[in-house]
């Protein structure tokens, strides 16, 4: 077997670097991937109840970049879609990420920015460069709210004490004073109007030139295939067989259930929207329960289905077999994986791109990002070669 470029995965990375390849240099691209349906961890599927379900948790779509987003666009329009959440604790449910609702809840009365702000000067502990996901959260909030919200949360999920985290981890929570409900910051936030498979679906109808394999491992195919170029996008140590011992990874587990209408009737007063069962599209459980999270998408789909489903989502110990969702950023980590980048650096002829070939915590615009950055640098290599 022959192909100009063999592509490990078919997640956001592997398809936005095979559409590149085979439509801006005219290469074959054959992508293989071990599941047996392409879009990696953003895949979604209609679930037997009807509902539009993301089917390795929720997956937010949100850029800052004008260029990913209209990269994208030429293969969906969106839907735009304003994240919002709530965390559940100490048996009720509050505003988050925490904002002036927050506060008002805390004090139980109408406030204002200026007194929020107040509290917050009273509360935060000083740290000029918080070095960790604890002093990120207390450096900004205080104790009594990082307590409330995010140590228990932190240490479900990853099974890690926030002290032991990089400050990027809890750091992706903003904090604000103002009312802004939304989960996110960034300046563009929606969901492919038409769910993620078929935007995955029409950047491969677009693609001629490129191949899709299904549920086969790429060490099956490489004693038989010649390829020029590799494009990898699978866990770095196991490209590398573990040489220097694995690399950490966290996994979940989840749990779906689905509801009728007549069900959903006797949730109206929680949900307070007909047609749901919980009051938004997430709600957190930093300190109750084993599973951190409950998520129900048609919120944010806005699909018009009287059925809803639900997703509890469990942390889980990573073991071969299971999908090695999260790397765990942790101090210690990154000198492993930096031991691995040495490796990937001296070896010619493959790109390690995306979430799990680089060990970092990526969302998804930032892999089409960095897809597309590795497009360019390999562009006049393989223009040359073809
Ligand atoms: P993946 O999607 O992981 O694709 C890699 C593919 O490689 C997989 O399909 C895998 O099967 C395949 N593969 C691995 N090894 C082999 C092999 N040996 N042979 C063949 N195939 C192989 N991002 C956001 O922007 N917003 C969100 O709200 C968001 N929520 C998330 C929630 C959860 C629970 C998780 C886990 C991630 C979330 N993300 C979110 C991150 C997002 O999933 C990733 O940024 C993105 O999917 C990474 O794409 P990728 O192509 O790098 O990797
Ligand atoms: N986090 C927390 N409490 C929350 C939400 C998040 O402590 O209610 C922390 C937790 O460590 C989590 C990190 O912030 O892993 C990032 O949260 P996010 O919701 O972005 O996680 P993801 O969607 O990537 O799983």
């Amino acid at each position: 077997m022959e192909t100009d470029v063999l592509i490990v995965g078919a997640g956001f990375s592997g398809l936005v670097m095979a559409e590149r390849l085979s439509n801006a240099l005219g290469l074959r691209c054959l992508v293989v991937d071990k599941r047996a349906h392409v879009g990696g961890n953003a895949h979604d599927a209609y679930n037997d109840a009807g509902v539009l379900t993301h089917i390795y948790g929720p997956h937010y779509f949100r850029s800052n970049s004008a260029k990913i987003v209209d990269y994208l666009s030429r293969f969906t329009s969106w839907l735009p879609t304003s994240y919002e959440i709530r965390s559940f604790a100490e048996g009720r449910y509050w505003h988050f990420p925490i904002n002036l609702n927050t506060f008002e809840e805390l004090i139980g009365r109408p406030s204002s920015e200026d007194e929020f702000k107040a509290y917050l000067d009273q509360k935060r502990v000083n740290i000029a460069s918080p070095a960790n996901s604890e002093e990120v959260i207390i450096s900004q909030v205080g104790w009594e709210l990082y307590e409330k919200f995010f140590e228990g949360y932190t240490l479900k999920q990853w099974k890690k004490h926030p002290r032991e985290l990089d400050a990027s981890v809890c750091g992706r929570i903003p904090v604000r004073t103002n009312r802004d409900d939304r989960y996110l910051s960034e300046s563009f936030q929606a969901l492919p109007a038409a769910g993620y498979h078929r935007l995955f679906q029409n950047m491969i109808a677009a693609s001629p030139g490129v191949q899709i394999l299904l549920r086969t491992d790429y060490r099956e195919l490489l004693p038989e295939l010649k390829a020029r170029h590799i494009v990898y996008t699978g866990p770095i140590d196991e490209y590398f067989d573990f040489r220097f011992g694995p690399l950490p990874y966290r996994s979940l587990r989840f749990e779906t259930q689905s509801f009728d209408a007549d069900a959903l009737a006797t949730r109206l007063p929680i949900s307070g929207k007909k047609g749901f069962w919980q009051p938004a599209m997430q709600v957190n459980y930093p300190n109750d329960h084993a599973y951190t999270r409950i998520v129900e998408i048609k919120h944010a789909t806005r699909q018009s289905c009287d059925n809803t489903s639900i997703v509890y989502e469990y942390p889980d110990e990573y073991a071969p077999g299971k999908e090695p969702y999260y790397p765990v950023p942790t101090a210690e980590n990154s000198r492993l994986y930096a031991q691995y980048a040495a490796l990937a650096a001296a070896t010619p002829g493959v790109s390690f791109i995306g979430r799990l070939a680089t060990y970092r915590y990526y969302n998804m615009d930032q892999v089409v990002g960095m897809a597309l950055h590795e497009f360019d640098k390999l562009q006049p290599v393989l223009a040359r070669a073809a």
